[in-house]
């Protein structure tokens, strides 16, 4: 894509350098592009919220990844956005192929930012890389697009510091689906299946929520894609060592859902 080039060419001219391995250079140099895990995976958080529809996500919060988002979404790293479009259109295909193929057309939906928080960072991370996914499967043939069905209500606090139970409850009721949208989706597209979209599930609150708004107004949702999930506490492929970092304070320190 011309607007990649124009990004990795910025990074050059602003002496940029690599968010894996820190080599001068693009964001993700092609070396740490390579080795990015290809394939999603089932990503249930322990507990799951009840009735959650399969979580999917092709990496561990941890290392390059981690690093990516972190960077797109904090530091306006805006050419991050085509690799993690890439990773989260990974994650979509294994969430669509593990339903057997859903019959009909696909649209994925980005879990809303909250107010404020778009204006603050100057852009919106997770529906850009939702959007960038729409079109990688639509190119390969797919009929898939990305709409932004779901809006956030004012109020609702950021996520960091709250544990599951309070993440919950401060989510519970937060998002809707604003009649004017829905309108446009029944316009283009009757029947669909929705994914919902996010760049990092941890304790599954926000996607759920996600859900719950979408289905209250009839929709079919049928996975959830993301990035890179939380490893579960006590998880063999936890990346850091026993109290260093562990997930909690990842997600304490982070705010992720
Ligand atoms: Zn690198």
């Amino acid at each position: 894509m011309l607007r990649d080039v124009l990004d990795g060419s910025l990074d050059l001219l602003l002496g940029g350098s690599c968010v894996g391995c820190a080599r001068p250079g693009r964001a993700l140099c092609e070396a740490c592009a390579a080795i990015l895990p290809d394939v999603g995976r089932p990503a249930w958080p322990t507990p799951a919220p009840a009735g959650l529809v399969a979580p999917w996500a092709v990496a561990a919060y941890a290392g390059t990844v981690r690093a990516m988002v972190l960077a797109h979404k904090e530091r306006r790293m805006l050419s991050l956005g085509g690799p993690l479009g890439r990773l989260l259109a990974r994650s979509v295909a294994s969430g669509l192929a593990g339903l057997d193929g859903p019959d009909g057309p696909v649209v994925l939906v980005p879990v809303p930012s909250r107010p404020g928080a778009v204006r603050t960072r100057g852009h919106d991370p997770t529906w850009s890389m939702t959007a960038r996914a729409a079109g990688l499967a639509r190119a390969a043939g797919q009929d898939v697009v990305a709409m932004r069905l779901l809006r956030s209500r004012a109020g609702v606090l950021d996520q960091a510091g709250l544990d599951a139970g309070a993440r919950a409850a401060n989510l519970a009721g937060s998002m809707h689906c604003p009649a004017a949208s829905l309108r446009r989706l029944r316009g283009r597209r009757p029947r669909v299946h929705l994914v919902v979209c996010d760049d990092v599930i941890t304790t599954g609150s926000t996607a759920r929520e996600a859900q719950r708004a979408l289905e209250s107004v009839g929709l079919s949702v049928v996975a959830v894609a993301a990035v890179a999930a939380t490893p579960r506490r006590g998880s063999p492929t936890r990346p850091d060592p026993p109290g260093v970092l562990g997930p909690r304070s990842l997600l304490n320190a982070e705010g992720f859902d």
